[in-house]
């Protein structure tokens, strides 16, 4: 009796004094994103400034979390402790459809967002462990990437088009992007994939060490694209990385996109929010990482096969991308 009364008479006060009415309303999301040296970071960096730059407009304060990236994102928003994830287009059709990491185990309440950059399946080596071509990885160790990245499977699929058997032929390591490139440097490890979009730190760190280091192409890519429809030919812009031993070498490989993507439990007021603040501030946005700068409006609609969070599509209606 008596706590009701103190409660009753702090309710009174709080909705009188207006200041704790708006504080009470504040939706904390968080966003998972990679490894530290990586795309995912940065970018979802810049998306919680510009999204908690309208903190007045929204009460949403958005943060970022450096985790495992693509598959560890999907696990961690379907079980609700993330809010939003960016995470490879391929990973995002596999989720939703049961497929790879969760074969018969499809995550329908998976909701695209928006895609962001290109990312480019990039393997790394070390010039001294003559690897040229993917089949020079025999015999090697090399990393395919942590359990809970997207790249892992990446790895994985291109060693297997080039007819390497990823359990005989090769030693595979299963460490984070962050660490891979000093294990290069350390000698500790012949190669790496990463699937990243570009330019990003991480690479620049493998490509620059006194232990020289090239980006091996990955030309042959007509097998994984017609077995895998989320696959597509890409390039690696080599003046990026002018330490590389193949710096003027034109290096081709797979890629995709990354996505924005969220669970159909995350309100719509909130995902809306989201969309609308990156797309009608995307200059400002593509300004904050150089792999942003090539993003459009129209190209953040691709490469979305989970069906659009009601909130996006809101927005996309309201500003004339989606009838
Ligand atoms: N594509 C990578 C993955 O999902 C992450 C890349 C990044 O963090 O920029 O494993």
């Amino acid at each position: 009796m008596y706590k009701t009364l103190i409660a009753a008479v702090l309710g009174v006060a709080l909705a009188f004094s207006g200041a704790g009415r708006a504080e009470a309303k504040t939706t904390f999301i968080t966003i998972g994103t990679g490894g530290i040296t990586g795309v995912y970071y940065p970018t979802g960096g810049a998306i919680a400034k510009i999204v908690n730059a309208k903190k007045d407009k929204y009460n949403i304060r958005a943060t970022v979390e450096s985790t495992g990236a693509s598959v560890f994102n999907i696990n961690a928003i379907m079980s609700g402790d993330l809010e939003f994830g960016i995470a490879q287009a391929d990973r995002q059709y596999q989720a939703y459809n049961g497929l790879s990491e969760w074969e018969g185990k499809p995550q329908k309440d998976l909701r695209a967002v928006f895609a962001l950059a290109p990312e480019a399946v990039t393997f790394v080596a070390a010039e001294d462990a003559g690897i040229k071509t993917l089949a020079d990885a025999k015999g090697k160790v090399i990393n395919l990437g942590n359990p809970g990245s997207g790249n892992r499977q990446n790895a994985i699929d291109v060693l297997q088009a080039a007819g390497i058997n990823i359990e005989k032929d090769l030693k595979g390591e299963g460490i984070k992007a962050a660490d891979a490139p000093r294990m290069v440097q350390d000698g500790r490890i012949d190669g790496f994939f990463y699937t990243v979009g570009h330019p990003n730190g991480n690479i620049k760190e493998a490509t620059a060490g006194k232990r020289k280091c090239r980006i091996v192409s990955i030309p042959d890519i007509a097998p994984l694209t017609k077995a895998f429809p989320y696959y597509s030919l890409t390039h690696i812009d080599m003046s990026q990385y002018p330490e590389a031993t193949n710096k003027d070498e034109d290096v081709t490989t797979v890629g995709m996109l990354a996505t924005l993507v969220t669970s159909a439990k995350v309100p719509d007021d909130v995902v809306y929010a989201v969309t609308k603040e990156i797309f009608e501030n995307l200059d400002e946005f593509k300004k904050l990482h150089p792999a942003l700068a090539g993003l459009t409006r129209e190209g953040m609609l691709e490469g979305l096969t989970a069906p659009l969070h009601p909130g996006a599509e809101k927005y996309y209606k309201e500003a004339g991308l989606m009838k």
